[in-house]
């Protein structure tokens, strides 16, 4: 085999893949992590993270990543930005001899024995023009990391899948009042949780309305949205002081195409615990968690990941 095959690849610099980088790199495995479009995954895009062990004060996401980073470049992980395009898992060549895993990159191909797909899933934004501006500033797409600076507020939640009924109860834990907006007059939500959401007294639904943008980016705070009646046409302003989207998050797995088990949304299903069907390839973090997708999962399952690669690399004598 040539000589500039790697031991360990991890796809993604969020969370997940960092600890993995973390444990693999303490492992004398000198893994080179791959930043994608979005560094730091969805920590670098939040603000205050209140629940990661370890900070009682809380700790803002972008400083929280950057610390993981500098403590995989510390014991000798490698970074290069790239976006993938294909991997190849097969690790047969036409000839039947067993070859590498291939992680193309457009213009270069990285070999590696053991690959880490820890790319994350990206959550779904409504595209609005003052959106991007107002995320980490009251624009959220996790009740769990954002909710609670919003106590005694009102407070916008949209959507009408289960993600957007769990983010509405959620948030009642905090907000004066909670306004469900959805574009339908059906939802795909659970009866159970569609049902809990109506009976909860602090909810209130708004339906068949649509959000054409949210205000005021100027002053990098949410004070509201202009709303759209679909069915009357009419357009208002509605004064709120958070959107949370529950609109559903995309896993960032298209690279693997039918090569790995995934789900109908695309979240890779792994064989056991981080284990993927192709030998030397795990996944970690959200990318195959549609469930829990916290920080301190994806950091639990990043970790597992790396301890996986290395008893594989010791298996096959590397
Ligand atoms: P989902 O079921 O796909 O629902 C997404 C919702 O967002 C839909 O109501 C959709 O509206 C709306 N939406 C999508 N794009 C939109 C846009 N551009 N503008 C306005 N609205 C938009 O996604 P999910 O709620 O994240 O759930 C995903 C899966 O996870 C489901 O299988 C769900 O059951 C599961 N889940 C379960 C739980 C639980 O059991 N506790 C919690 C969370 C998620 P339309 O209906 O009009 O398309």
């Amino acid at each position: 085999m040539p000589e500039n095959i790697l031991n360990v690849v991890i796809i993604g610099s969020g969370c997940s893949g960092l600890t993995a980088a973390i444990y693999a790199a303490r492992a004398n495995l000198s893994p080179l992590v791959i930043d994608g479009h979005e560094p730091g995954g969805q920590l670098a895009m939040t603000t205050l993270v209140e629940n990661f062990p370890g900070f009682p004060d809380g700790i803002q996401g972008p400083e929280l990543v950057d610390n993981m980073r500098k403590q995989a470049a510390r014991f000798g992980a490698g970074f290069m930005t790239g976006h993938v395009v294909k991997v190849d898992l097969s690790q047969k060549a036409p000839d039947g001899r067993k070859k590498p895993i291939e992680v193309n990159l457009g213009r270069d191909t990285l070999l590696t024995r053991t690959l880490i797909i820890a790319s994350g899933a990206s959550a779904r934004w409504l595209g609005l023009p003052n959106e991007q501006a107002l995320i980490g500033h009251g624009v959220s797409s996790c009740a769990t990391c954002d909710g609670f600076f919003f106590s005694g507020k009102e407070i916008a939640v949209i959507g009408g899948g289960d993600s957007a009924m769990e983010e509405a109860l959620f948030l009642t834990r905090f907000a004066k009042k909670v306004t469900l907006i959805h574009r339908r007059g059906q939802f795909r939500a659970s009866k159970i949780m569609l049902d809990r959401a109506r009976k909860h007294e602090q909810i209130e639904f708004l339906t068949d309305t649509v959000v054409d943008d949210v205000f005021d980016a100027d002053k990098k705070e949410v004070t509201g949205l202009r709303l759209r009646n679909l069915k009357s046409g009419e357009q208002w302003d509605f004064p709120t002081s958070a959107m949370f989207l529950g609109i559903g998050h995309t896993p960032n797995a298209a690279f693997v195409g039918d090569q790995l088990a995934r789900d109908g949304d695309g979240y890779l299903i792994p064989e056991e615990y981080v284990c993927a069907k192709a030998p030397g390839v795990f996944v970690s973090g959200d990318v195959a968690d549609r469930h829990y997708r916290q920080a301190v999962t994806a950091a639990g399952t990043g970790c597992m990941a790396a301890l996986e690669a290395e008893k594989y690399l010791e298996e096959i004598g590397k």
